[in-house]
């Protein structure tokens, strides 16, 4: 894709109440832009990257065995009515009425929605177990919507659920999920960790989520040095004050709490900040129990449908990305997530040779299968300065440039993440390349 033909409006402006580094540099990088309070807009290069978390995600449910749906993001309140969350899930769900004073809600989570579409389809413990998801908006009227894309009003979630004729099939499906979320976020080349968490008011044992590690995380979790346990801290402290209290430091003056629980393996646990960006929770038959939901069992009995449920923040994951891999210019896209591997800047685009070197260059890239932004914007403003300026804020793993050493035969090979530097031979850019993306 050619810069000069892309929506890609760059800016030095922050908004003010923009106070971390995802929610600054997706703005100022042109990737989304505030439509209202938790409200936001994707614009091309925000749109792509969400494009490439959702196919990740889908991939690697699929390969699960996961059956992808799509539900209608308005469901009747009769449905939550039955289940009870019409009066517990309080002012976070907005309801609307419809012409004809109807009740409805914009879905902030789907566990009734799919009950009621299962519900008379899957008859028999033959067609069990199912796991069905969605990658859809929710809505989540958030009583303090903040920090751009990690907690909007209108978001992307993905959500699954699963029905099985008893609790071991469930609680096998549960650690098949957890598997493959750690292949996604791996995928997606992040820092995480999972958690024990809360399983609220449902209760059970089995409830997991997935943090992502930065110093700006909402969360404080504990991790143990040595062995793979982590916890968050609302599992471990029974005050809730407490809780409030660690949540409310930051990430360098919990360094210096003192952690009084010991892990049983011996090793030693830390406080980290961590962002929710996954949870997987045993429901039991809560909700299929509710409404009435069964399947007839080895024999011939009726029997509710024992269920689990899996979400991922697919929305959320975007911004997290940018909170662990960043520096003071801008973002850093990991390999996975990035708009375009490669930016090729022609510093100057009114002199042809530059302008023709650097078309030429990045048809062989996108030959080679290596996803390419050509920067060929030619306005008087548009100065080796600013398109290098445009190369840091948004955060492409690579830039080429193609400048003034161009007489002498040579490119300039930019890093992001380090920001070194390397010439090389015009002859060998497109092999260079290729190994360094391998
Ligand atoms: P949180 O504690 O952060 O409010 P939650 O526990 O209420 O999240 P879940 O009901 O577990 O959220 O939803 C599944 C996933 O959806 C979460 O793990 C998170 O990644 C994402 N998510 C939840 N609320 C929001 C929001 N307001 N904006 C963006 N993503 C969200
Ligand atoms: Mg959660």
């Amino acid at each position: 894709m050619k810069f000069s033909r892309l929506l890609i409006p760059t800016t030095k402006e922050t908004p003010n109440d923009a106070t971390l580094p995802s929610h600054q540099f997706l703005i100022r990088g042109g990737f989304i832009n505030q439509q209202g309070s938790g409200l936001y807009n994707y614009l091309p290069l925000g749109k792509i990257v969400l494009e490439k978390i959702r196919a990740i995600v889908k991939d690697e449910l699929d390969k699960a065995g996961c059956n992808e749906v799509q539900l209608s993001f308005v469901t009747p309140l009769g449905f939550w009515e039955k289940s009870g969350r019409a009066d517990t899930m309080g002012k976070e769900m907005l309801r609307i009425q419809d012409r004809h004073q109807n009740d409805f809600v914009l879905s902030p989570t789907n566990e009734e929605a799919m009950v009621e579409l299962v519900k008379n389809r899957v008859k028999s413990y033959k067609d069990l177990p199912i796991n069905l998801y969605q990658i859809n908006t929710k809505f989540r009227d958030e009583a303090r919507p903040r920090f751009g894309l990690l907690r909007g009003r209108e978001f992307l979630m993905k959500d699954g659920y699963s029905f099985h004729a008893n609790k071991e099939d469930m609680e096998r499906e549960f650690d098949l999920m957890e598997t493959t979320y750690k292949k996604i976020f791996t995928r997606l080349g992040l820092d995480f960790r999972v958690v024990k968490a809360d399983s609220g008011a449902i209760g059970g044992s089995g409830s997991k989520e997935f943090h992502v590690l930065a110093n700006s995380g909402e969360d404080t979790i504990l991790v143990c040095e040595d062995c793979e346990y982590g916890a968050n801290i609302e599992t471990v402290y029974e005050n809730d004050d407490e809780v409030d209290t660690l949540n409310e430091l930051s990430y360098e003056q919990l360094q210096s709490k003192e952690v009084t629980q010991k892990c049983s393996c011996g090793g030693k646990l830390y406080f980290k900040k961590g962002i929710e960006v996954g949870h997987i929770f045993q429901l039991g038959d809560k909700y299929s129990s509710a409404l009435d939901a069964k399947f007839q069992d080895e024999n011939g009995k009726p029997k509710a449908f024992e269920m689990a449920t899996f979400g991922i923040g697919v929305s959320r994951l975007v911004a997290s990305v940018i909170e662990q891999n960043h520096d003071e210019y801008g973002s850093i896209w990991t390999p996975s997530t990035t708009p375009y591997m490669v930016d090729v800047i022609v510093s100057n685009a009114k002199k042809e040779n530059e302008l023709e070197t650097g078309a030429k260059i990045y048809e062989e890239l996108q030959q080679n299968n290596i996803s390419t932004i050509l920067d060929d914007r030619k306005e008087k403003k548009h100065t080796y300065g600013f398109k290098m300026g445009d190369f840091k804020l948004i955060g492409f793993p690579y830039a080429i440039v193609v400048g003034k050493k161009l007489s002498d035969g040579l490119v300039e090979v930019v890093n992001r993440k380090t920001l070194e530097s390397t010439e090389v031979t015009l002859d060998k850019i497109v092999e260079y390349i290729k190994e360094l993306v391998k």
